[in-house]
């Protein structure tokens, strides 16, 4: 009998050890170990100093989150590199530091802009000053996106609520036109998949609590259950059913997204969460392009080919935001134009470009 922090009623009945896949050059299936708990079966993983599964801690590591961002910088040169922004009318970003809105510079090519994707909620938006600086008391959902783009070395970051003028219809419109501009260009965008609202903030960001795992120690040897799949809890988030976020993870081009358990990246050429350390060179092809498919299970969240690029037919796109939500049925043709404008631009060798009037 071991004890068995956060659970109650455990009797243990085996325990099977994966092998770390580093030890082998073979192909890799994620463990399939069981514990009997009770009434109840939890999966359960072997954790040691050599393991490539570790539970995330209570703050996001952001040593982590950087290793996968140098990576896709230094080597995914054909699916995620930087395009140049085009001008775009009125285009304007947080800067972090000086916590104001300020216009973008196109001039220094060296800045780049991060974007936040979030559910929007109920709560009105507090009007920025005159000089453009934020209100005093942000959603969480805002602060702690500040502090992440801070935190990762960045200074810009783009947030409709506050570089969307909400008050000017004429200027909204020519920023909603350009949001396939907006979130293709960005950096990085932060995608809040957890939460209701804008209070929820990010977990494991400024204080706010992650899930916690049980645990069980034998001897000098702790296990861990198998930690939940971060694009399943992405899959079944409220963030997941909006209309608006639809377009803003599709046109992304890195999407860094923050669920109650840990972190979760998404790029063109691969996806990796918080919770394995595989070395991301053995996750890779021998040209470092783009994952194996065979070495990692863990699913996508999305899709993460440049909408267009694919000949994906078009009806499976439109039947997807079909099935999302929006607050206003107005919002349906906005909240779908930045996919809608991807689209229609040339691709090179890629499809044909699909062209609407209209949304027809
Ligand atoms: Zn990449």
């Amino acid at each position: 009998m071991f004890n068995v922090e956060g659970l109650s009623d455990t009797s243990i009945i085996f325990l099977v050890l994966p092998k770390d896949p580093r030890d082998s050059s073979e192909r890799y299936d994620p463990p399939t170990d069981y514990i009997h708990c009770g009434r109840s079966f939890g999966r359960f993983f072997f954790s040691h100093r050599n393991s490539y599964l570790q539970p995330p801690s209570a703050v996001v590591d952001y040593a982590k989150v950087t290793e996968w961002l140098l990576f896709c910088e230094n080597h995914h040169s054909k699916l995620c590199r930087t395009p140049t922004l085009p001008q775009l009318p009125s285009f304007q970003v947080i800067d972090c530091q000086s916590r104001t809105v300020v216009p973008w510079i196109y001039e220094d090519a060296g800045n780049v802009f991060l974007t936040l994707s979030y559910v929007w909620g109920t709560a009105n938006v507090d009007s920025l000053s005159a000089d453009g600086a934020l209100p005093t008391l942000l959603p969480a959902v805002i602060e702690d996106s500040i502090s992440v783009t801070l935190r990762l070395g960045y200074r810009y970051l783009w947030v409709d609520r506050y570089c969307i003028p909400q008050t000017d219809e004429a200027a909204k419109a020519v920023q909603i036109g350009n949001m396939n501009m907006i979130f293709k260009h960005s950096e990085l965008t932060l995608i809040a998949a957890s939460g209701k609202d804008p209070s929820y903030g990010l977990p494991g960001v400024n204080g706010n609590p992650r899930r916690t795992y049980p645990s069980v120690t034998v001897e000098d040897q702790t296990f861990y259950p198998f930690l939940s799949n971060a694009a399943h809890e992405i899959t079944h988030s409220l963030w997941n059913t909006r209309g608006w976020t639809y377009q803003e993870a599709l046109l992304s081009r890195r999407c860094l997204m923050f669920t109650d358990s840990q972190v979760f990246f998404q790029c063109r050429g691969m996806h990796c969460q918080e919770s394995i350390s595989i070395p991301l060179d053995i996750l890779h092809r021998p040209e470092k392009q783009k994952v194996r498919g065979s070495i990692l299970t863990v699913p996508k969240t999305f899709a993460s080919d440049d909408p267009g690029t694919q000949p994906t037919p078009f009806e499976n796109v439109v039947n997807d935001y079909a099935r999302r939500s929006l607050t206003y049925e107005t919002d349906a043709l906005n909240a779908f134009q930045g996919v809608l404008r991807a689209l229609a631009m040339p691709t090179g060798s890629g499809p044909k470009p699909v062209h609407n009037f209209f949304g027809i």
